[in-house]
């Protein structure tokens, strides 16, 4: 193994949505940092194929296994990385989804960017079930409108107990088909608001307004949406203090007698080489999971099952969201006239609305929503041969393809899983990956708590579709089906593995994602999650990498770390 001579004041793992972040504050703050990449480079403005049409694809647009949201998507990675396996234990399902490249996940994420409230960050005190987080909303709430300002969002102010307010962009306008959805919700009583994105309305910091085009997935082009590579990373590298190493796939945490990180060690993938690099302090976020997995690998005679976990909570509490979807056929939809409807991502959706001392579930979910008349690709219309008439060869089936273009609207409910102590991963100890390293075996279970409320989604979203006098798509899912719940993992929210909480005999971290065991080490991906409230994650998790960030300059200025 070669190390390099360099020593770094910082070693971060990870260059998504925590790495990117933890990166910019601590290079700005002054502090030398190298950044481990598993992935290669990534250069949205030239990489990104946001203005091909579908036909330009050989699949016209379909998924491949390197690109499992189609062809032309940002992201490189999916359900299953050649040469990266994991296991998943017997009874269990779970889906793991994982990206390899300059800025994970955000290159192609959905955008939506949702406050935790501030009921989520004390769960327990509400209704009993699992546990309050060691801080509360006031203490977030400066770094929530920080990354406001910083990255650019859109949305409207409501007023919403538990779904915050920020410091909104105006939020583009509904659709045709989703004012006519809003008209529903407004007879039944379910809140439908304009959606909270980070997308660019208004030009920021140098980025332009977005042009609309509806390929957010595959990667902005003109910066005009939030990625790592777009908007952390340039202000970082512009210090002069970030050296970025890319196809480094970090391997362990280094340590020394007294129990501290002395750095980090790493598969160099271009050539199969270890290598390792030297710093005062290490931040993994490498995705919640894979943290873990960092940690649970890096053994040694002072922590033998691990480090960071003498509480033996490295691991534990793995969650995902609930998820399901639903579409309905609207024959006053179709045989419109022709128009564009892409835009900006969805435009509005339906946050949760309802008290749960009155139902039979504990927790929320919200509520996406989609259709339109966007650029087709293949699969579109969520398969014509399931509206009433569709399908067939040759005239009538183009023809069937104009008539219901824009004629299908779909809903996706997204909720709160409790955590539980049987949804957890580990090492494999039989099993491990192309360069030698353990890999995680996962063991996930549904509770009767989510499974009551994807059901509750379901007969959502078919009194929403019956009331606009729609058709649904497919029956509602049985108890024997679970509802129609999907996997865990599935709606990649997977968060909650390396846990923060005030007491190191219960938890990985403290309040400033530090570990317990080990000062100079912290955790800046979902791993500190205590919860995983129905709004999507990353927001929460640039949050609190921001102030994890923060904390570890000062720390650093005081001579602490
Ligand atoms: C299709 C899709 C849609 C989504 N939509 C939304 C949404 O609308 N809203 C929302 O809030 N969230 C959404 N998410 C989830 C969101 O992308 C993640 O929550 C977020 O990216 C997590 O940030 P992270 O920094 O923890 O991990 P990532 O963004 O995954 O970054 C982790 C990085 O670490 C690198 N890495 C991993 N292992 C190693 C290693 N051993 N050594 C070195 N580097 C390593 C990876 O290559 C990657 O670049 C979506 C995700 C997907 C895939
Ligand atoms: S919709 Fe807007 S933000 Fe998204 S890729 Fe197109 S221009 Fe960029």
């Amino acid at each position: 193994m070669s190390t390099q001579e360099r020593r770094y004041d910082v070693a971060v793992v990870g260059s998504g949505a925590g790495g990117g972040m933890v990166a910019k504050v601590l290079t700005e703050a002054g502090a030398e940092v190298v950044l481990l990449e598993a992935g290669p480079m990534w250069d949205t403005a030239r990489d990104s194929a946001m203005l091909k049409f579908s036909y330009e694809s050989p699949r016209r647009g379909a998924k491949t296994p390197e690109r499992q949201f189609g062809e032309f998507d940002a992201g490189l990675g999916g359900w299953s990385l050649d040469g990266e396996p994991y296991t998943v234990a017997d009874g269990s399902l779970f889906d793991w989804f994982r990206v390899r490249m300059l800025g994970g996940r955000t290159n192609h994420w959905g955008r939506i960017s949702l406050r935790f409230g501030p009921r989520d960050f004390k769960p327990r005190s509400h209704d009993g079930l699992g546990d309050d987080w060691p801080i509360d909303y006031a203490d977030i709430a400066p770094y929530y409108d920080a990354i406001d300002r910083l990255i650019g969002i859109y949305g409207t102010n409501e007023g919403l107990p538990n779904d915050p307010d920020g410091i909104f962009q105006p939020p583009p306008e509904p659709r045709c088909y989703e004012r006519w959805v809003k008209t529903a919700c407004d007879d039944l009583g379910i809140t439908c608001i304009p959606s909270r994105m980070s997308i660019l309305t208004r030009p920021l910091n140098g980025r332009p307004a977005c042009h609309y085009c509806g390929q957010c997935g595959r990667g902005c082009a003109a910066h005009s949406n939030f990625s790592s590579p777009t908007v952390l990373l340039p202000p970082a590298l512009a210090t002069g203090r970030l050296t970025l190493v890319a196809n480094a796939m970090a391997r362990e945490v280094t340590t020394d007698g007294r129990g501290l990180a002395t750095g980090v060690s790493y598969v160099d993938k271009t050539d199969g080489n270890d290598r390792q690099v030297a710093a005062d302090i290490v931040v993994l976020a490498a995705s919640a999971c894979e943290s873990a997995r960092l940690l649970l690998n890096s053994r040694s005679a002072l922590f033998p099952d691990g480090l960071a976990n003498s509480s033996g909570v490295v691991g534990k509490y793995l969650m995902d969201s609930t998820g399901t979807d639903a579409a309905g056929y609207f024959p006053r939809l179709a045989n419109g006239p022709p128009h564009n409807e892409d835009g900006a991502g969805d435009h509005l959706y339906m946050p949760w609305w309802l008290d749960n001392r009155r139902l039979d579930f504990p927790r929320g979910y919200h509520i996406e929503l989609w259709g339109g008349r966007r650029m087709p690709r293949f699969g579109f219309l969520d398969g014509i041969e399931k509206t009433p008439f569709g399908g067939g060869y040759g005239k009538p089936l183009k023809e069937a393809y104009r008539a219901r273009y824009g004629a299908t609207v779909g809903f996706s409910g997204r909720g709160e899983m409790v955590p539980n102590a049987r949804s957890y991963c580990e090492i494999d100890p039989e099993a491990v990956d192309r360069w030698g390293i353990p890999v995680l075996k996962f063991h996930f279970e549904w509770s009767e708590n989510e499974l009551l409320q994807v059901k509750h989604m379901h007969e959502t979203f078919h009194r929403i579709i019956e009331h606009l006098g729609g058709t649904p798509l497919t029956p509602m899912p049985t108890r024997e089906e679970d509802f129609g719940i999907l996997p865990g993992g599935r709606i990649i929210h997977e968060v909650g593995v390396t846990r923060m909480g005030a007491s190191p005999r219960t938890s990985v971290l403290n309040a400033f994602c530090q570990a317990h065991d080990v000062k100079n080490l912290f955790v800046a991906d979902g791993g500190p999650f205590v919860s995983n409230p129905n709004k999507n994650p990353t927001w929460t998790i640039l949050a609190l990498a921001l102030r994890t960030g923060e904390y570890i300059a000062e720390e650093r200025r005081k001579g602490n770390l």
